[in-house]
């Protein structure tokens, strides 16, 4: 696949249609010192806070689309990042990033934004890169000026005071300790090592309190003040771009941003500049092999060449015209033959757009290769079989076929684009800015302007061996690695190429008669015609089949006039949760299906048709969207290779060594283990991933595995919802093909979706497991509270809790405790029961797990005192947050679909959800809210907490060294390893030493869903 950062962009006509919708772009104050020469980075590199919603099992299907809104959003992008960091204090601009949130002048409370934004439906962010620094936020739009006036004081005079800098570098290590065991944090900080000395790709972007507390103190560096210098010399507006989008006039918002932004002071100082810097990877140490001992479980090849900047041909996007080659999986690519040889399971292309990848000193194209066991055996032929498909393409030549065929692809893509988030949409803008002229602010990023082959074929010809970086990823490399990247830890050994691949690779060597260029793409649309109604219109999907073996739900399309379709499928099956042994099974199926899917649906991928398939608790799922003109094709090909399903051996080994890994990997991440011990407690019947993990070591067969899926085909209830730009008699043909495809029995009765829960007691209950990679320091701590069997009515005050909760929560745990970096309590749906919980993660070289479980107690006991004296006016203004939240309007058409299918595949089928929930915010009283909390807590309370423990003195051990897996043996993951509890928690909590024993004895609470 090529990396997809150019394809997933936003709804730019979309956005210049909807009349309403104002969008300002201002460029502050300085319009001279334009300068291009960088690419937009659409991933943020660091997040200062990535809440992430963690709704229980049942619902992960996603309930999405509350906050995708018609909000108001800014976003402000500063022309200075990384590189501009001193020497002597690594990851300063990252610090800044922080610090300029911790109060200001006007507005000296710390985190006072974030509070501000809480109260009115609104978040933000931000993130620093290479090069460039943005800050996004939104918020209703009744709030939008004052918080325009609030943030803009980051920029005019934030406090930064000293006691508040020693607190936040907590935040900041906290996050580099999160981001240590990351295998592609880990890849990016070693490739920078590689650099020209005092090139600033070799700088340490991230800074911890090593180089920004410890270091400097011993050296006499005063952090506060080189903060502030730092932020004098480079946060000045002439290097700022500015984006707000809201539906004022334009002129309102022009008025309103020269009013407030031109306080910001501009020291007219020379912008940074690097561009001089070109050919960092200029070093001998570049062109060699690599063999690094990863975190997780993989074998991966990455390929990577250093090429000059590239963003100057925007226009005609060499990369990505050579990326949309070598990421092809059709026949005749090189993942195709990969695949054929059961060499590999993945491949990704070209070149990712962050700042890392692309800016003014160099670009990087890069080919990293998801390898078998057995493609890592054979990794030199894995790499020769890139450089000889490679080679075929120099020769070849440019193709003016392809380049057109890429061209009319993303043209489609623009004009019929959905709209997007507004943040997600000014953040990209404010930095499209800063790369492009102004007439192609909005297109600059995505189209393909002019076909010009001279320029293709430059960047074509750097990709040879001589000039390739090699690294190879593998477990394998464990204990033959005799070097240390300093910041990271990561281990590593350099060699050179083996002479003979090496001597091959300087001839002129052949090329493969299994490599070609991609056929035409029959799947490109070219029929975009709006469908007249061949059914009544409804607000709401209708059920318009219903026979034993499925039903169908279907809506047309008449508000968001695309010419796009989704269709979704949940083909449900009593034998998955069976046992382990049928769960493994079930997911061994799914991955082969896709894998053999792959190749044959990747045109189709291509043209922006997409499908997926996901192995759900109850049932396949399979999702499809896209242009609807050849969607039916897609479909179709899809049950056929369903009804037809088969392996081969090879790929049926291939399929389980890789999904051991998956496994693997889950358990040896704390957020992941703490998530399955949860439900494992708390779903009675659910198989705990070590059950999966322990199932699949075992040993399953090829031979059970068909005789599985033929028992899966054979019996089955099939529920479709499909919307869009589709009739209802086409609609009805897409449930008829599967059941006329599978021919399969109708379910002897049926069967719920859902796992019964368990009634947890009176009490605190702890249960504490040891984390399964040794090698690492985070710990998960989650306080749950359980609530139960409860009515829409009080799921929605539940909701209005966790809100109210979020910025204390964050301000106390993260802020002042500085426990950690993410820091959330969340709202949990667990197969129809409710409840609420607090989750921080740490570290245990910082905390020990129960000193972090009796501050989230000291939290609630605070929080409890806060909302008792809250005053009506609060209340009353986070009501309305809620409600304008869920009143807001969907921005494209998948987040309606989301809800629906959300209502289908849980079965609750409450499609006018929102509306009820609306309801009953507007009869809720403050009272409610303080007896509603004041129920869930004192001694009548049913609290879980999980503690998965890592490895750290205050987890009484010496401070845990990332290492690879090989520390780390598969049947040390076997098991869970119950902790006893410390004095801390010995007399208030209740120990859970081994859950089946306790689970067993407990009331099953009954099947419930939120409908009433
Ligand atoms: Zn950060």
């Amino acid at each position: 696949m090529m990396k997809r950062v150019l394809m997933m962009k936003m709804n730019l006509m979309m956005k210049r249609r909807s009349m309403m919708m104002m969008i300002l772009m201002l460029r502050i104050m300085n319009w001279k010192n334009w300068k291009r020469g960088q690419k937009p980075e659409r991933k943020p590199l660091k997040n200062r806070s990535a809440p992430v919603q963690h709704l229980a099992g049942w619902q992960e299907e996603g309930q999405q689309g509350e906050t995708d809104t018609v909000l108001s959003a800014a976003a402000l992008c500063v022309g200075v990042g990384s590189f501009a960091d001193p020497d002597d204090l690594p990851g300063l601009a990252h610090f800044l990033e922080h610090m300029v949130f911790m109060g200001s002048l006007k507005y000296p409370d710390e985190n006072g934004f974030d509070a501000f934004l809480k109260k009115h439906g609104g978040s933000d962010n931000a993130s620093t890169d290479c090069e460039r620094t943005v800050f996004q936020f939104d918020v209703q739009r009744k709030y939008f000026k004052e918080a325009l006036d609030r943030w803009a004081q980051f920029f005019i005079h934030p406090l930064m005071i000293r006691d508040a800098i020693d607190r936040e570098v907590e935040a900041v290590d906290s996050e580099y300790q999160l981001a240590r065991p990351s295998d592609a944090n880990r890849k990016e900080m070693l490739f920078g090592s590689l650099a020209r000395i005092g090139h600033p790709m070799g700088k340490f972007f991230w800074g911890n309190a090593e180089t920004l507390k410890h270091e400097p103190k011993k050296n006499n560096i005063d952090t506060h003040a080189r903060l502030r210098e730092f932020w004098m010399r480079y946060y000045s507006a002439h290097y700022m771009t500015l984006v707000v989008q809201s539906k004022e006039t334009l002129d309102t918002l022009e008025k309103w941003v020269t009013e407030i932004f031109s306080q910001i002071p501009n020291n007219g100082l020379p912008k940074p500049n690097f561009g001089h810097l070109t050919d960092p990877f200029d070093t001998p140490a570049f062109n060699k092999l690599y063999r690094v001992v990863p975190i997780r479980k993989i074998h991966a090849l990455t390929i990577t060449w250093a090429l000059p900047p590239q963003q100057q041909h925007y226009r005609v996007k060499p990369l990505h015209y050579i990326s949309w080659l070598v990421g092809h999986e059709g026949k005749g690519s090189i993942l195709s033959y990969l695949r054929k040889k059961c060499w590999a399971l993945a491949l990704f292309g070209g070149n990712g757009e962050t700042g890392f990848e692309q800016n003014s000193t160099y670009s990087v194209f890069s080919i990293s290769i998801t390898l078998t066991d057995e493609g890592y055996k054979h990794f030199y032929e894995v790499a020769h079989t890139v450089f000889q498909y490679l080679k075929m393409l120099q020769k070849l030549g440019p193709e003016k076929r392809i380049f057109e065929e890429i061209q009319k692809i993303e043209d489609n893509e623009f004009h019929y684009q959905e709209q997007t988030d507004p943040v997600e949409y000014v953040e990209n803008m404010c930095e499209n800015m800063q790369l492009y002229p102004l007439q192609d602010f909005l297109t600059g990023d995505q189209l393909l302007f002019e076909y010009k082959p001279e320029v293709i074929a430059e960047a074509l010809n750097q990709l040879v061996p001589q000039k390739a970086n090699l690294v190879l990823l593998s477990g394998a490399n464990e204990g033959k690695c005799d070097l240390k990247e300093k910041w990271f830890g990561t281990q590593y050994s350099m060699e050179d190429v083996e002479n003979s691949w090496a001597e091959l690779w300087k001839s002129n060597f052949e090329l493969n008669p299994d490599l070609h260029l991609p056929a035409e793409n029959k799947y490109i649309a070219t029929d975009f015609m709006l469908k007249a109604f061949d059914c009544p219109e409804t607000e709401y999907p209708v059920k318009i089949v219903n026979t034993p073996q499925g039903c169908l739900w279907y809506k047309k399309d008449n508000k968001f006039k695309i010419p796009k379709a989704y269709i979704r499928f949940h083909l449900i099956s009593p034998l998955i949760q069976k046992s382990a042994a049928n769960v493994v099974l079930f997911d061994i199926f799914v991955n082969i299906l896709t894998h053999n899917l792959a190749e044959p649906a990747y045109e189709a991928d291509v043209a922006q048709l997409e499908y997926k398939l996901v192995a759900g608790e109850h049932g396949l799922i399979i999702r499809v969207k896209g242009f609807n003109h050849k969607l039916p094709l897609l479909f179709q090909l899809i049950i056929d290779y369903l009804a037809e399903f088969n392996s081969t051996p090879a790929v049926f080994t291939m399929i389980t060594e890789q999904l051991k890994k998956t496994y693997f990997n889950i358990l040896i991440k704390p957020e992941t283990l703490a998530k399955d011990v949860r439900l494992l407690i708390l779903e009675y019947a659910r198989w705990s991933m070590i059950d999966k993990y322990r199932a699949l070591m075992d040993g399953l067969s090829l031979e059970s595995l068909l005789s599985f899926v033929k028992e899966f085909k054979s019996q089955l209830f099939v529920e479709g919802l499909v919307q869009g730009n589709v009739t209802s008699t086409e609609s009805v043909d897409f449930l008829k093909y599967v059941v006329d495809k599978l021919n399969f029995r109708p379910l002897e009765q049926e069967m719920s979706v859902q796992f019964q829960v368990v009634e947890l007691p009176s009490g605190h209950h702890l249960c504490k497991v040891k984390a399964l990679n040794k090698g690492d320091a985070n710990s998960e701590v989650t306080v749950y509270y359980q609530s139960g069997t409860r009515s829409l009515k009080e799921y929605t005050l539940m909701e209005l809790l966790v809100m109210h909760m979020e910025e204390p929560c964050f301000d106390f745990l993260r802020t002042k405790q500085t426990l950690g970096y993410h820091v959330y309590p969340t709202c949990r749906n667990t197969s129809g029961i409710l409840g609420f919980s607090v989750t921080v993660g740490t570290q245990a070289t910082k905390y020990n797990s129960e000193v972090v479980d009796k501050k989230i107690e000291e939290f609630l006991s605070s929080f409890e005192e806060k909302i008792a004296n809250l005053s009506e006016d609060a209340f009353n203004t986070q009501v309305t947050a809620l409600i304008k939240l869920k009143e807001c309007e969907d921005t494209h058409l998948g987040e309606e679909v989301d809800r629906n299918w959300n209502e289908v595949v849980t079965q609750q089928y409450l499609f006018d959800r929102l509306a009820h929930e609306i309801e009953a915010l507007k009869s809720f009283s403050k009272s409610d809210l303080v007896n509603w909390f004041k129920a869930h807590r004192g001694p009548g309370s049913k609290t879980l907490s999980v503690h998965v423990v890592g490895f750290g003195k205050y987890e009484l051990e010496e401070d845990a060294i990332p290492c690879g897996e090989d520390s780390n043996s598969a049947c040390e993951v076997m098991q869970l390893t119950y902790l006893p509890t410390s004095p801390l928690l010995v007399d208030s909590t209740i120990p859970i030493t081994d859950i089946r024993a306790f689970t067993s004895t407990l009331n099953l609470l009954p099947y419930h869903k939120i409908v009433k």
